[in-house]
């Protein structure tokens, strides 16, 4: 007889004990009794009983004969919990959770030769390129120089399908793909693969940082500034973070690619944390017009546009090519600035300027701090200080009526079917996908200035990279790029406009570093559903407690409603790594204290 630690899919970092057979493995899951019901555990532990202890209850089935995960995974899923104050049950449930019971591996397992450990350290790689053919043939590269598996990670399963159809053709190496979206028995199987053979390719999406391969010898992360690579269910990880932390335990190399590097990594390359490729061209750039609304002339009937923009369109299409018209709200929004004098409204805190969110209620998107608006202008007067910004669907109507002869076409997350001979396509920045289809002669973002109202610490970062897409997904090399703003003298139009991309990152990191920002310091969002009870309050304190010990700084701190009306204690913590609140409080808190807790949230 054994006695098991078992553990649970739920959020609350506990283990269980029960009585087992002594044939039972360890990482297999299990049949057990919780509370009042059976439910599916995982053994993290077995020992050997040396005393009757007939209190425990007994396992009643178990599934596996075989170890579902390594000790690696194992190790990396409690640093993950830490991280993320994530139950490691809820964490190993992600990772193995909706596998078969019942299952039979179709593959021969080999026997495993140690011969695939290379000396090797860790070491983070940023590439970038300006092309898929030069980024696909260093994969090719990468695939054939590097002994033992490596893991391919990626944004999307089309990018991903599309690799797969090349590299099966470059390669002796078995190939394995592995997504959510692969039937359950083959995407088992191939996990099964992953933890009994070697010298594999995985390709996969941010899922795939788990598998379980013991000769792994290098991350690849295609595009790593794509936002599909957070996790938005339970456990909220990044996957940078997590692939970061498991080639730091096996000591391998991590490389990330993508068409612009991130304020982070840029950051951690001054540190020497990181090492840059940069292998782009920048001659090949197309010419970037930023265009100043206040003083250009705006056109008549298309009154988002400014002369110049609406008359290069029509060039554009009498040419041939394709014109792009990229925007980030569905419907009309309003901004904040004086129409006369061009003031604009600081924070009295870090003088950074304020942002309307919604109807006279103006935001600091770093310190939080919520103001209500002026009537008018303080400096002159006047009482033009609110500009009406028309959304997607406006703008699509507009240009509909005013080029009749033209096809038109919006470009959106539920519309994405492209048809054929478009002139004009309208719609947010996943139009990104289509700009190296097409020939684009012409690219235009009528209202930049609404990108950056947005309440988030990382608008500018998020835009620029943005922009930065398109740049360089751009074919033909005489298109042009237009941005119109208001603000052409910010830092971020300034080095686009001169093509020096250094200018905006050593300002961003300059404002972080005076606001305290990441990766100057962590967000931590922890939201509370209110509850009606005596000892609610009671609770409420010992978390008040906690998040008073670690020394953050509370960014906000209220009552909100959430859209079904629900009503929660919303909390924003901006705190230095090494003064998070401390890991085991929070999870012992969470026993008997329903609440959400999300580190560096994309939104807060
Ligand atoms: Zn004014
Ligand atoms: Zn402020």
């Amino acid at each position: 007889m054994k006695i098991v630690e078992v553990i649970f899919d739920i959020p609350i970092e506990r283990s269980f004990q029960y009585l087992a057979l002594d044939n039972i493995n360890n990482f297999v899951r299990v049949c057990a009794p919780l509370g009042e019901k059976d439910r599916i555990g995982f053994v993290i532990e077995t020992k050997e009983m040396k005393e009757k202890k007939t209190e425990f209850k007994w396992i009643k089935k178990v599934y596996d004969t075989q170890p579902l995960i390594t000790d690696e995974i194992f190790k990396l899923s409690k640093i993950i919990s830490r991280k993320y104050y994530t139950s490691i049950g809820q964490i190993i449930f992600y990772i193995i959770g909706n596998f078969p019971y019942k299952y039979e591996k179709n593959f021969q397992r080999e026997k495993k030769e140690k011969s695939n450990f290379l000396f090797q350290n860790f070491k983070k790689e940023i590439f970038l390129f300006d092309n898929k053919e030069e980024k696909n043939k260093f994969y090719f590269q990468l695939i054939s120089k590097t002994d033992g598996s490596l893991i391919f990670i990626f944004p999307e399963i089309s990018i991903l399908e599309d690799f797969y159809n090349q590299v099966i053709k470059k390669t002796d190496k078995r190939v394995l793909k592995y997504y959510g979206e692969i039937k359950k028995k083959e995407r088992l199987n191939n996990y099964l693969e992953t933890l009994n053979r070697s010298n594999l390719v995985i390709l996969g999406t941010r899922i795939s940082i788990f598998l379980p391969l013991s000769d792994l010898n290098l991350v690849v992360i295609d595009s790593y500034v794509e936002p599909s690579y957070r996790e938005k269910k339970q456990p909220k990880y990044d996957s940078i973070e997590v692939a970061e932390e498991r080639c730091k335990l096996r000591n391998i190399p991590m490389v990330l690619t993508s068409y612009s590097i991130s304020v982070k990594e840029y950051f951690e390359t001054k540190n020497k944390k990181a090492f840059l490729f940069d292998k782009r061209n920048f001659e090949k750039i197309p010419e970037i017009l930023i265009i100043d609304k206040k003083w250009e002339e705006m056109d008549k009937k298309l009154d988002f546009l400014t002369k110049l923009s609406s008359s290069l369109i029509e060039e554009t299409i009498l040419k041939g090519n394709k014109v792009g018209i990229i925007h980030n709200r569905k419907g009309s929004a309003k901004t904040f600035k004086c129409e006369n004098c061009g003031h604009v409204l600081r924070c009295k805190i870090c003088n950074s300027y304020l942002v309307l969110i919604e109807k006279n209620k103006l935001i600091c998107k770093y310190c939080k701090v919520v103001e209500d608006s002026e009537k008018k202008c303080s400096k002159c007067g006047s009482k033009k200080i609110i500009e009406r910004i028309v959304g997607i669907e406006k703008i699509y109507t507009l240009l509909k009526n005013t080029y009749p002869d033209f096809k038109i076409q919006k470009i959106t997350a539920e519309e994405r079917k492209i048809e054929k001979d478009i002139d004009i396509f309208v719609g947010t920045n996943l139009m990104k996908n289509i700009v190296d289809k097409f020939n684009f002669g012409l690219i235009i973002f009528p209202h930049a200035d609404s990108f950056l109202n947005i309440p988030e610490y990382n608008s500018e970062e998020i835009f620029f990279l943005i922009i930065n897409e398109f740049i360089w997904r751009l074919q033909n090399k005489n298109s042009k790029i237009i941005i119109q703003t208001k603000n052409p003298n910010f830092e971020i139009f300034l080095s686009l406009k001169n093509k020096n991309f250094e200018l905006f990152y050593e300002n961003e990191i300059k404002t972080r570093e005076t606001v305290d920002y990441p990766p100057f310091s962590e967000i931590i969002l922890i939201e509370v559903p209110i509850k009606k009870s005596r000892t609610f309050e009671e609770k409420i304190k010992i978390l008040n407690d906690i998040i008073r010990k670690s020394f953050s700084e509370t960014l906000f701190y209220d009552r909100v409603k959430d859209k079904k009306g629900k009503e929660k204690i919303k909390i924003v913590l901006k705190v230095k790594e090494k003064n998070r609140p401390v890991f085991e409080e929070v999870m012992g808190l969470r026993e008997k204290l329903d609440f959400k807790i999300e580190v560096n949230p994309l939104v807060f």
